[in-house]
């Protein structure tokens, strides 16, 4: 099994590049954000937990996260890949995903940096909707549906999480500065950093994920 890590800021455009390229390349898609939400909505004892933390813009803690990361990847025994979406997001996190991949005999193979700045970051999260049906992301600028309020795919109604308010987006900034930002230079020393312009417009960072995953041959 072989792991690629999508790392970056939130809003940096991480979801919007991983769930195409999970397919094409045949990985898992493992998104916390997306498993959290989902206890959320399924009124989950986890997600009663989770709420909180995530509407305050904290991170919900390490074991819940580790926990939901290691009961996927035994749900998908014959997984020949995976791709994570905003995790590891703390370096007892990105431990835990070490230990992961060398109990079975697996290795990261690449971790690709969403570098841009958060002033773009703030725009992006403003202006972004979600399918409630299948999970889409739209953008109210970059990225229209067809339809206003719709989704192309599933006709879904399109809601803004209440996590992408100003104030909300602005204390994520700060926790993942605080206690993100650090894993790039673990990475790096690792030599499996490969960062990426994601300021980009969404082809042509589309276009940087996939050379960065092709020259990590993974
Ligand atoms: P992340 O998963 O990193 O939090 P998303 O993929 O959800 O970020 O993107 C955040 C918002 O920015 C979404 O509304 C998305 O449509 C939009 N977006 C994504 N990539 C770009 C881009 N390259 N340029 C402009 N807007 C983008
Ligand atoms: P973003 O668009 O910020 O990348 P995510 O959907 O990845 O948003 O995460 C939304 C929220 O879920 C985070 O602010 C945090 O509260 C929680 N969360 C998601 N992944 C993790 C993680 N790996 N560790 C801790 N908390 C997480
Ligand atoms: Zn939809």
């Amino acid at each position: 099994m072989q792991a690629v890590v999508f790392l970056g800021p939130p809003g940096a455009g991480k979801g919007t590049q991983a769930k195409g390229e999970a397919e094409r390349r045949g990985l898992l898609y493992i998104a916390t954000g997306d498993q959290l939400r989902a206890a959320v909505a399924a009124g989950t004892e986890l997600g009663l937990q989770a709420k909180a933390c995530m509407d305050a813009g904290e991170l919900v803690p390490d074991a819940v996260i580790i926990g939901i990361v290691r009961e996927l990847i035994a749900q998908h025994p014959d997984a020949e890949g995976v791709l994570f979406d905003g995790f590891p997001r703390t370096a007892a996190q990105a431990d835990a995903l070490g230990a992961l991949m060398s109990e079975r005999g697996a290795r990261i193979t690449a971790v690709v940096y969403f570098d841009v700045a958060a002033a773009a970051v703030v725009r992006r999260l403003g202006g972004r909707r979600v399918c409630r049906g299948c999970g889409t992301t739209y953008h109210i600028e970059h990225l229209r549906p067809k339809q206003e309020g719709t989704c192309d795919r599933c006709g879904g109604e399109l809601y803004q999480r209440d996590d992408d308010n100003e104030t909300t987006v602005r204390e994520r900034l700060r926790v993942y500065e605080d206690q993100t930002a650090s894993l790039l230079d673990y990475y790096r020393s690792q030599d499996l950093l490969v960062r990426i312009d994601a300021a980009q417009s969404i082809d042509d960072v589309a276009q940087a994920v996939r050379g960065a995953l092709d020259g990590a041959g993974g």
